[in-house]
């Protein structure tokens, strides 16, 4: 027993922890739950608790379903939501084969293995996200679009309001998980809102995102209210991104800020973005994994469709912020392709692996569009270089389907499954016939 897992025993016994959740993520980042009691524990942290991993979506062949669950005792947290006497805790965990192998399917190791790799480079992997999501008045929809709860827009101050009292809510329980919260506002969308997370390692964070969307969706329903992350629930309305903050540090020192630089952006940092442009159509699939997804890229709103980076340009893929001076530590580049409906494991897998090829493979850098690539044609942008970002699913699978890059980071059972299990979902969408295609060819000759 370590020293970690003894101070978890302890926290339970102290506080009087009746059970104790074990979470991990399937492949398309749903979050599982098993709870344990108290007593179960010393064996979970010994053996670990085997399950029936065939059930779970991505994870095994029936064959060989048997899989075991380790906790990982970093992660040990009480869920204020489920109350202060006899409360529940909640860790993490890793998941094995019987035979003590990290399993190849699990998300959470092929992000431990991706920032291994960058960790043999030198480099520490920080993210820092954006999440946008969407307060409906209900979860049921009974045939008809969801009803957001306001109609106040981008970081517009309503008085009184289940958008303040949610996000203070939000925002307290958050905290008291030990999750710090940056911003939080209202966001362009009616009932939109967005809570940006102070940066943190990118297991740390991916393991952060997974508890705020259960959290936030936990604290909406005592609110008698609806949270979405889907990418895109309003047709006419701005969808949910995720744009995501990274950088890398070498020690106690930014490898993405060099005062000299363009935008103090060292060549580190311009390598790293060049690699998430060059790669960005074959990880797409992953960074927006759902039919639905590819109606936000296209629609506008300020989500992007374009492959290009820029400084101001918020129609950019990737953004290079505004550096505060001073704040070395702060250096960073933005990419705003992700939506809030991403597995975060696989998610920051993908972009760090791509920023990492841009090093270590010493791409250049394009040059920056600062135009609103909107308005430009398509002959003006191919002549700029710029391409799109894939138009649907369909060809961002087959743009992950001839990536070495998706397939070496993900390893081969996540990829082949992935590629499998959205081949599904979009041969399901493609077969509907939508109330569009009526309305506009059910009387066509
Ligand atoms: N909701 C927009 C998107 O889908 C982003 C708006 C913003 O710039 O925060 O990416
Ligand atoms: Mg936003
Ligand atoms: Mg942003």
């Amino acid at each position: 027993m370590n020293r970690q897992q003894e101070f978890v025993l302890r926290t339970v016994e102290d506080r009087d922890v009746r059970f104790i959740r074990l979470w991990f993520s399937d492949v398309l980042g749903q979050l599982k739950s098993v709870a344990i009691v108290p007593a179960e524990l010393e064996g979970a942290f010994g053996e670990g608790i085997g399950f029936d991993g065939s059930s779970v979506e991505g994870f095994s062949r029936v064959f060989e379903s048997d899989m075991v669950l380790r906790p990982d005792p970093s992660t040990f947290s009480l869920l204020p939501w489920r109350g202060e006497s006899e409360p529940t805790g909640r860790m993490f965990c890793d998941i094995y084969s019987p035979d003590g192998h990290p399993a190849a399917s699990d998300a959470r190791n092929v992000l431990r293995r991706t920032m291994d790799r960058a960790g043999e480079r030198g480099f520490t992997f920080y993210v820092h996200p954006e999440i946008e999501f969407y307060l409906f008045e209900s979860g049921e929809l009974g045939g008809r679009p969801p009803v957001p709860v306001d109609t106040a827009g981008y970081f517009d101050h309503v008085n009184g309001g289940t958008a303040n009292d949610f996000r203070r809510t939000a925002v307290q329980t958050l905290e008291a998980m030990g999750i710090s919260v940056e911003f939080s506002h209202h966001e362009a969308g009616p009932g939109q809102n967005e809570i940006d997370l102070r940066y943190a390692d990118g297991l740390t964070m991916a393991d952060n995102v997974m508890t705020f969307r259960a959290l936030v969706k936990e604290v909406a329903l005592q609110q008698g209210v609806y949270a979405s992350f889907m990418p895109k629930p309003l047709a006419d309305r701005p969808g949910n991104g995720m744009h995501t903050h990274m950088s890398l540090f070498e020690g106690e020192s930014n490898a993405f800020y060099e005062p000299a630089g363009e935008y103090q952006l060292s060549q580190t940092g311009r390598r790293f973005v060049a690699g998430l442009l060059r790669h960005a159509a074959e990880i797409s699939a992953v960074t927006n994994q759902y039919v639905n997804s590819y109606k936000r890229i296209w629609t506008g709103h300020e989500a992007p469709s374009y492959i290009c980076w820029g400084h101001r340009n918020r129609s950019a893929l990737i953004r290079v912020p505004q550096y505060k001076s001073g704040k070395s530590s702060s250096a960073r580049i933005e990419y705003r392709g992700i939506d809030s409906s991403a597995n975060p494991y696989l998610a920051y897998s993908v972009m760090l692996a791509a920023g990492l090829k841009g090093i270590e493979e010493g791409y250049e850098l394009p040059e920056e569009a600062e135009d609103n690539v909107w308005t430009l044609s398509d002959n003006e942008r191919r002549a700029m270089g710029i391409e799109a970002l894939p138009a649907s699913l369909d060809e961002a699978l087959a743009r992950m389907e001839d990536s070495e890059l998706v397939a070496e980071t993900l390893g081969e059972e996540v990829f082949d499954f992935f590629l499998r299990n959205k081949r599904e979902e979009w041969n399901d969408y493609r077969a509907q016939v939508t109330e569009y295609e009526l309305g506009r060819h059910f009387t066509a000759p």
